[in-house]
């Protein structure tokens, strides 16, 4: 009897998480990026709860997006520098050898420089890559990825990683992603689950509205 109604509890402790989870989640997709920094200082456990939603879900999919960022990586020197956008638990500067600089809106791992990712504390043209990967969450895309511009050099790379099903129209995308100063380089379009996109730096984000910049919402079905 005992086991049945700890069985009982669990389950409706798990759906509680799973509400919780996707009402944060729909919360960080359609604020901007302030508005996330704001609500997570506001409430760190709320942070923990998302990122044990967001593991939840990455487990389910064949294969996790940052792998493909670190197969990329091990590729190529590792002197190159990186800054990690929302790096969550740093899974990614805890498989290369390169200088990862670390950003999220609170530290899961001591790595963790706590900002937002609209505004890292990195001097202009000072990394050789930046990642975003599953990161690109606020309503304030053109700002976040002219901060990755303004610290990336010349020549530098932009790895975006990102739900597939975001994309409204990828081509109107890559063509706002040229006013932002960034020539597509590589894109594979070939997982159901995530894109993954290489971008070259060709010279600073031109000013002016990019309407083709628009991602829809990642919101997660009720399981
Ligand atoms: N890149 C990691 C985590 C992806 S989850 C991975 O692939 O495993 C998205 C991460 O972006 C979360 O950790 C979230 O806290 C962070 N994030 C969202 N908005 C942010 C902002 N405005 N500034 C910094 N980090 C942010």
């Amino acid at each position: 009897r005992s086991g049945r109604s700890a069985a009982l509890r669990a389950r409706m402790e798990e759906r509680l998480l799973g509400a919780r989870f996707r009402y944060l989640n729909q919360q960080l997709y359609t604020g901007s990026s302030r508005d996330a920094a704001r609500l997570f200082r506001a409430d760190p456990a709320a942070f923990h709860l998302y990122h044990r939603g967001f593991e939840r879900q990455v487990r389910r999919w064949p294969e996790r997006p940052v792998q493909r960022i670190v197969r990329y990586l091990r590729r190529r020197p590792a002197s190159l520098v990186v800054a990690d956008f929302g790096c969550g638990d740093c899974t990614l500067a805890a498989s290369v050898r390169n200088k990862v600089h670390c950003f999220d809106l609170v530290p899961l791992s001591p790595r963790v420089t706590v900002c937002d990712m609209a505004k890292v504390p990195l001097a202009a043209e000072s990394v050789d890559v930046a990642v975003f990967c599953l990161a690109l969450m606020g309503t304030n895309l053109q700002e976040i990825l002219g901060e990755a511009n303004r610290v990336l050099k010349l020549g530098g790379t932009l790895m975006v990683a990102e739900v597939a099903s975001r994309f409204e129209d990828t081509h109107a995308f890559l063509k706002a992603m040229t006013q932002l100063g960034f020539r597509t380089v590589s894109k594979d379009l070939s997982s159901s689950y995530f894109y993954l996109l290489e971008f070259a730096k060709k010279g600073p984000a031109r000013p002016g509205p990019a309407p083709g910049l628009r991602l829809r919402p990642c919101l997660y079905k009720r399981r």
